[in-house]
């Protein structure tokens, strides 16, 4: 089976590989491709955005498509950054950028009650002949930390820490992070799923 993974996001791509390790499936990603169309997310939530996404890249490459959108809300901010997280700070921004701004916006926050958030992931799995065949959301729940801490993962990694845990999501390993977070329990979900298809 060939899945192709509609996201140009490195740390996504690496985390879905590892994954489904045990599974015979050739996943390609815009690497495998001459060209990848860029996607406007005009969504106006996760499940919408992961469907465009999903549907976009099915109908261009003809082929089984995956595609998550997936965001940090922070309650205090209301749900934000939330569908705008990889561009917070900016359309270029990195993702450095952007933890630097969450940081610096709750910077007074002290109450670590007030500093909870959660990441959020949708998934859509695209078929270019039948649309879309599943369908999936997911949350991990935690808090924002004061400073960065930990290298591993990406984007609001380094500053998350997940309930119930005294590290960031970018100190646990890939499949301690893959075990409990939004994006893991999609992917769970999906291995269910297409473990039966296969
Ligand atoms: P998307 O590519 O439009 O789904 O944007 C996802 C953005 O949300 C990423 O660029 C990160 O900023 C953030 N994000 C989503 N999932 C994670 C995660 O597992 N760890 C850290 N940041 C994440």
């Amino acid at each position: 089976m060939q899945i192709v993974i509609a996201s140009k996001n490195k740390g996504k791509i690496k985390e879905i590989k590892a994954f489904f390790k045990n599974l015979d499936i050739r996943w390609l990603t815009f690497e495998d491709f001459s060209s990848f169309p860029d996607i406007e997310e005009t969504g106006s939530n996760f499940i919408e955005n992961a469907k465009l996404k999903a549907k976009k890249i099915a109908e261009y490459t003809n082929k089984l498509t995956l595609a998550d959108d997936s965001g940090l809300a922070v309650d205090h901010l209301k749900g934000s950054p939330g569908i705008k997280s990889s561009r917070y700070s900016g359309m270029d921004a990195t993702d450095k950028d952007n933890r630097a701004k969450l940081l610096k916006e709750l910077k007074h926050v002290c109450d670590v009650k007030e500093r909870k958030a959660k990441f959020i992931c949708s998934m859509v799995l695209w078929d270019p002949r039948k649309g879309s065949i599943f369908e999936t959301s997911n949350i991990c729940e935690g808090f924002i930390g004061r400073v960065e801490e930990g290298s591993g993962g990406f984007g609001y990694d380094s500053i998350f820490f997940p309930e119930g845990y005294r590290k960031t999501m970018a100190q646990l390993t890939q499949e301690e992070k893959n075990r409990i977070s939004h994006r893991g329990s999609a992917l769970k979900k999906l291995h269910k799923f297409l473990s039966s298809e296969i």
